[in-house]
């Protein structure tokens, strides 16, 4: 294009940019001066010459200059050379016009080629492309992760492994008549490792594995999230055997039908499609749909029933042996010291979840870092995991000397009333060390993960939470505004305990539970009874927490000289940890409580 533009506009340039531009009047100046040697006159009246001196001119001539024959006569006179020629530029001004459309359309082209390129596994290409999946077909760059890098949940992996069987092995299956597995859907708590698994699935089968957010289908125009789902399936059935796997699927799969508020016609369209896609295989199709969510309770339930996810897995939060295992997939590339135990560290994480262990972990590998030491030490992991249950350490808060020896008395009554009542948790630490919003914590640790919690361990509970309060009556007669969160804390589970469990003699053998999503608490507003139980429940729930506190009160009271013992201690070493305060309770420690004890 470059090199026929120079050879079609070049000399016109070059000409031009050598031409001088004159008037008509200068012209005619020239010409009576003998200046103008030859004259060249184009049928619009553009003149152009070259004067006695060699130098080109150009310029226009008036049209009635040309008709009268008044220049011609002029030019006859002087003996200038005349010559005349046919505008006919019309090809050119064609291609001058056409020149901007020409560029747009190559550009075009050419955008286009690249956008096929970078959406690999799209079929058609152009700007077509743009409408196409934005699936990635995992084959060729195959993740890393391994079943082994996903510790524990053998039961998952098993019921998993068994889907990646059946692709690689269909004929074994028909053989005994069996029907593959559709889909599987894997639904916990955020961070127990579901988006890891399906890595390790893409990781370890043999099979293409197209992988897809949910998020990715939510599109602004209506019909694309469809047609998008449309095309991952044609795809993965191209590909077939093959596995797609949809993260995150609440994205889309979210329940159809109640509240249309704008972007739901999108939505359902989505839905849709997905709903038929996995029910339109025909019945020996070889593609498995892998989905996780956190949030089982939003799924459309046409999404659930046998033959689509026909399969699904729960992944809890990990038990004391898998926590274990994970903390140590996670702490296979690092050096630990010596005093590091790892099953001890599981023991003081309940209620981690596999992303809470790694976190632990590389916690403790940044103050390792920090100290400039390669081996991870006991002391960094307890401290990391004192921030992660604790919350961050705040040194610049300092405490009046009244106000921290209300905090050491408030904590030594929690601290000494969870060691003397005999169904409490243990006692792991106690300390005055301000962090985050609390003044001082008492961190109990549970003996082992229960499940089940009977009244005998309820009431124990409301008597601890209620004891820094009761700690501070026995002692200064008076209480502080330091014991609002546990007296809150404490109503929550009083009116539980009335309102659901059935612990209260008066309301008897009914529940009233607040109904909440499976995974996240959201509190909904709801009281299916009357006044008049209302009155009853608040009732109990204050006579509980009466009893609780009268309960705290009495045993700090016989314990007084306990309780100032652990106070002062406290004082003076800002932490305690549990065996100490057994040792001043005078009770035997039980086994749990030596846990902190070593790490700290
Ligand atoms: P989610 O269930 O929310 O999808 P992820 O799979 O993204 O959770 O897990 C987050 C991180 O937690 C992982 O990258 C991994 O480091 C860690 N993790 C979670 N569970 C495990 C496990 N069982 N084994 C090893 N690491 C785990
Ligand atoms: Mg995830
Ligand atoms: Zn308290």
């Amino acid at each position: 294009m470059a090199v026929f533009m120079i050879l079609f506009f070049g000399p016109d340039l070059l000409a031009s940019a050598t031409t001088q531009h004159i008037d008509y009047s200068t012209l005619l100046t020239r010409v009576q001066a003998h200046q103008v040697r030859t004259v060249s006159v184009g049928s619009d009246g553009t003149i152009t010459g070259t004067l006695t001196k060699g130098a080109r001119f150009t310029t226009q001539a008036p049209l009635w200059a040309l008709t009268t024959g008044d220049l011609a006569s002029r030019l006859e006179n002087d003996g200038v050379q005349v010559s005349a020629y046919q505008q006919s530029d019309t090809l050119r001004q064609l291609i001058v016009s056409l020149l901007p459309t020409l560029l747009f359309l190559g550009a075009a082209v050419w955008i286009g080629r690249r956008m096929q390129g970078g959406l690999t596994g799209g079929g058609s290409g152009g700007l077509g492309g743009l409408l196409r999946t934005k699936g990635r077909v995992t084959d060729a760059e195959r993740p890393a992760t391994r079943f082994t890098d996903v510790a524990g949940y053998e039961g998952i992996k098993q019921e998993i492994r068994e889907v990646v069987d059946y692709l690689q092995r269909p004929d074994r299956y028909r053989r005994a008549g069996a029907r593959g597995p559709r889909g599987v859907l894997l639904m916990g708590p955020p961070g127990t490792g579901k988006t890891l698994l399906a890595r390790a699935v893409a990781g370890e089968a043999r099979v293409p594995f197209f992988a897809m957010e949910g998020s990715a289908f939510v599109e602004m125009f209506v019909g694309l999230g469809a047609s998008r789902v449309r095309d991952l399936f044609a795809q993965a059935r191209q590909a077939a055997p093959a596995i797609i796997f949809v993260d995150e699927i609440d994205a889309i799969g979210g329940r159809r039908g109640v509240g249309a508020v704008a972007g739901h016609d999108e939505h359902e369209q989505t839905l849709n499609q997905l709903l038929a896609e996995m029910d339109g295989f025909s019945g020996d199709s070889s593609v498995v749909v892998l989905a996780n969510t956190n949030r089982p309770e939003v799924l459309d339930p046409a999404l659930l029933r046998p033959g689509r996810f026909d399969r699904q897995v729960q992944v809890p939060l990990p038990a004391l042996a898998d926590r274990e295992r994970i903390l140590y997939v996670h702490a296979r590339d690092k050096c630990l010291a010596t005093d590091v135990n790892l099953s001890k560290i599981a023991r003081a994480t309940p209620g981690f979840s596999g992303a809470d262990l790694a976190n632990l972990v590389n916690e403790a590998a940044l103050r390792a870092a920090r100290a400039d030491r390669d081996e991870l030490s006991a002391a960094d992991f307890d401290q990391a995991r004192d921030r992660l249950v604790l919350g961050q350490r705040d040194e610049s808060s300092v405490l009046l000397p009244t106000e921290q020896r209300t905090v050491a008395v408030h904590e030594s009554g929690h601290a000494l009333v969870a060691a003397l009542a005999p169904n409490a948790d243990p006692v792991a630490k106690v300390t005055i060390l301000p962090s985050g919003m609390a003044l001082g914590v008492t961190h109990q640790l549970p003996e082992d993960e229960r499940r089940l919690y009977n009244e005998a361990y309820l009431t124990d509970s409301l008597a601890v939470r209620l004891a820094g309060r009761a700690a501070e009556l026995v002692v200064f007669g008076q209480a502080s505004t330091g014991a609002g969160d546990d007296l809150a804390g404490a109503t929550r589970l009083a009116v539980r305990m009335v309102r659901e469990f059935g612990l209260s003699d008066r309301l008897g053998p009914v529940a009233y539970p607040v109904p909440s999503s499976t995974y996240l608490d959201a509190e909904a507003p709801d009281r299916p009874y009357a006044e008049a139980t209302q009155r009853m429940v608040d009732h109990e729930v204050a006579r509980l927490l009466r009893t609780a506190e009268q309960h705290a009160i009495d045993l700090l009271q016989r314990h007084r000289r306990a309780l100032d013992e652990l106070t002062g201690r406290l004082l003076e070493e800002e932490t305690v940890d549990g065996q100490a305060v057994y040792e001043i309770a005078g009770r035997p420690a039980t086994p749990t409580t030596l846990v902190p004890k070593e790490a700290s």
